[in-house]
């Protein structure tokens, strides 16, 4: 039986049985026992399958994975102890020492160090587009060893909707995979695999847990991509893995294949599992994700709308406002709203931007976005100071950007506490 998105919310992921309880239940166990060595021994060889240890596998985190599998119409998916581990997990699952990635520029700061960085100290190359680039710019980044391009659908802090036509078409034709990190619409708004995106990846510790409790990331696969039309550049999936006595994961797994080795090799060895508490509160979020999505939506257009007329207002950026240069790719792509999150600048810069910061008393200034309070950040001293003026222009955060997400409280209290702090800082 198949549902539609609102049911899927709620229910999908876990169908107690006869007798069993209603709500997903915490499996805080590490291990799981069975009758006989030769029964753990065939799922060691992952001849059959059954949880055995909870670095790998857990009942919890399965059933929050498979809610969210169902959220963005994929065949399989993992979670992770973060939205970093998310995104590395997702890349180097297909991506080692000598190859290399092409990546949208317009990036959240974090997965910008971990792909300029510490991925390239491990023999990862890559080259960043500026996401308005034009195909053939596009096509030019490609190189014989590119494993994968990586976007995000919406991008922050920066608010760019990807294009995802030119994006999808790029990497296909360059025969591999569109990655794309879809934390800020969530499939409420935004659902990559209709649009030509092969894996999606999420920080759930934004609106999907919602409530700013729990680190938390997922990878989902849409099981559309054919590894195997490309045997040499996806060998690590295809040819036998000798650390599972020769097992070949597109072979057994079918379209399982890619989440089936990110778990058995990149779980097993570097072990970035979520607790199950972590995911029973993460499935907590996920049950009204709809609601809460469409509601940060509605409060941000008011609040956006409330905002590019004020007088003290130099430049805002909501994909929502028709003024916005991203207006109609997200009419395209995410016609039902983009998200909570706006950026917009002060007249007086940077400093007035820390006045305005301080003075308000309902918005919080946090390392955080996209949960159900009204919070603000300054990303050019915060999540991207590491960046230099260029880098941050590149990544289109100016250095008086203000990214506000509004949350779910009352509209006119938002907009008052708004108010009240572009009077004080004046
Ligand atoms: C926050 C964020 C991440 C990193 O996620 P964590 O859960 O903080 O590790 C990755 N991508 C995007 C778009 C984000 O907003």
């Amino acid at each position: 039986m198949s549902y539609k998105i609102n049911t899927n919310c709620i229910q999908a992921g876990y169908s107690p049985k006869n007798g069993e309880p209603r709500v997903l239940p915490i499996y805080q166990s590490t291990t799981f026992k069975y009758d006989s060595s030769a029964e753990m021994g065939d799922l060691f060889d992952l001849k059959a399958s059954g949880f055995f240890y909870s670095r790998l596998q857990n009942p919890t985190c399965d059933a929050v994975a498979a809610k969210i599998a169902a959220l963005e119409g994929g065949v399989a998916a993992v979670l992770t102890s973060s939205g970093q581990s998310a995104n590395f997990f997702a890349l180097f699952n297909i991506a080692g020492a000598g190859d290399h990635i092409v990546c949208s520029s317009a990036l959240y700061g974090g997965t910008f160090n971990l792909i300029s960085v510490t991925m390239k100290r491990m023999g990862i190359d890559s080259t960043f587009v500026d996401p308005e680039c034009s195909p053939e710019e596009l096509d030019a980044a490609f190189r014989p060893n590119t494993k994968a391009v990586f976007a995000e659908s919406l991008s922050n802090p920066s608010l760019c909707v990807l294009d995802f036509e030119k994006f999808a078409n790029a990497a296909h034709k360059n025969g591999v995979p569109l990655i794309v990190d879809n934390t800020f619409p969530t499939p409420i708004n935004c659902r990559p695999f209709e649009f030509g995106a092969d894996i999606v990846t999420h920080s759930t510790t934004k609106y999907m847990e919602g409530h700013a409790c729990t680190i938390g990331g997922a990878v989902v696969d849409s099981g559309k991509f054919k590894w195997t039309d490309y045997p040499e550049k996806f060998a690590p999936l295809i040819q036998p893995d000798e650390s599972y006595h020769g097992i070949s994961y597109t072979e057994s797994f079918k379209e399982g294949a890619y989440i089936t080795k990110m778990t058995v090799q990149l779980m097993r060895d570097l072990g970035c599992t979520p607790a199950p508490a972590s995911a029973f509160l993460l499935n907590h979020g996920l049950e009204t994700l709809h609601l809460r999505v469409k509601r940060h939506c509605e409060n941000a257009l008011a609040v956006a709308k409330w905002l590019e007329k004020h007088p003290d207002v130099k430049w805002i950026d909501y994909p929502g406002l028709e003024s916005s240069r991203h207006h109609a790719l997200a009419e395209r792509y995410m016609p039902n709203g983009t998200s909570g999150v706006i950026a917009f600048g002060l007249e007086g810069g940077r400093d007035r931007a820390m006045r305005f910061m301080d003075s308000l008393k309902l918005a919080a200034v946090v390392t955080h976005v996209a949960d159900a309070r009204t919070c603000v950040l300054h990303p050019a001293s915060t999540t991207h100071r590491q960046m230099t003026d260029e880098q941050l222009i590149s990544c289109g955060v100016s250095p008086d950007l203000i990214r506000l997400s509004v949350g779910i409280e009352d509209l006119d209290d938002i907009i008052s506490d708004l108010e009240q702090a572009i009077g004080v800082s004046k």
